[in-house]
């Protein structure tokens, strides 16, 4: 039997990176896909990917800062599927890099909205239906920079340090309804993220400059979205009902350092 199999699997930034990487997984694993992103185009051309599956998709364009939006799509994906086993809680923005004294206000503002408000909204409205199930697997995307200070990132650090808060806050409360809550802290994994903040950096040159600066990690290689995807499949299956409230990092030892 497939390690998903008749399960209901809702993801947010799904049609990118970690999100799309772990939606190919559970679809692999037998599951139903409820897949969520604000980027529209992109999130079309995943689902038809996955639908090659064989899988059941749905895909819908929403914001998770808008806690209207993130009720609807909740509401949406019981209407259309009748449960939610898993929610990878997932959608995150990076943000400009800078000291502390130079960070933009709005910046900050903009990185905890995306990153901390819309994983809030997220477990808020899926919470209520596992625990009318009384069952269910969530999985909130934070970082290495959610457990140890990387410099640069205000808005990020904040908002990730938050995840792992409201995921070890819930985890305590929900472990007696058979509803567990867990994080991901991933290192350096090659996604458009990580693209676009070595390009921030390095320009041009951003290809060479991340092969230096990847040198600094234990395995001295960029993580490959799949292998995120691997965790957070094991994570929403049956295999890991006894983790709960749990911080898991996936980053080649970098925070073992
Ligand atoms: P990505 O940019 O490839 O994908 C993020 C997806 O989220 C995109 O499809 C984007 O459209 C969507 N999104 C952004 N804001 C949204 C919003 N307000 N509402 C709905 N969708 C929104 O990034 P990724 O690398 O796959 O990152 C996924 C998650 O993993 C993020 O939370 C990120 O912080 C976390 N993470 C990534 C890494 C890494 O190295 N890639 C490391 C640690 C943590």
């Amino acid at each position: 039997m497939k390690r998903l199999e008749n399960k209901v699997i809702l993801i947010t930034g799904g049609a990118s990176g970690l999100g799309l990487a772990a939606a190919e997984k559970a679809a692999e694993e037998g599951a139903s896909l409820f897949l969520v992103d604000m980027n529209e185009e992109k999130l079309q051309e995943a689902a038809e990917k996955l639908k090659q599956h064989g899988t059941q998709v749905e895909a819908v364009k929403a914001d998770v800062t808008n806690e209207e939006e993130v009720k609807q799509f909740v509401e949406t994906c019981v209407s259309t599927f009748g449960r939610i086993d898993g929610f990878f809680n997932n959608a995150g923005i990076e943000g400009k890099q800078n000291l502390t004294e130079d960070y933009g206000t709005d910046e900050f503002a903009k990185v905890v909205d995306v990153n901390l408000n819309g994983v809030f909204y997220g477990m808020k409205y899926v919470l209520k239906e596992m625990k009318k199930q009384g069952a269910g697997s969530i999985v909130n995307a934070a970082s290495v920079g959610g457990i140890r200070g990387v410099g640069s990132q205000s808005g990020y650090a904040a908002s990730k340090h938050g995840v792992v808060g409201l995921t070890r806050n819930s985890g305590v409360e929900y472990g007696e309804f058979n509803v567990r809550i867990n994080a991901i802290a991933p290192g350096a994994i090659m996604t458009d993220m990580v693209r676009g903040s070595l390009k921030q950096m390095a320009g041009d040159d951003w290809e060479s400059f991340g092969e230096q600066f990847v040198q600094a990690n234990p395995s001295k290689r960029f993580g490959k979205p799949e292998e995120v995807g691997a965790l957070v499949v094991f994570l929403l299956s049956d295999e890991s009902t006894f983790i709960n409230g749990s911080v898991i990092t996936i980053d080649g030892g970098q925070s073992a350092k």
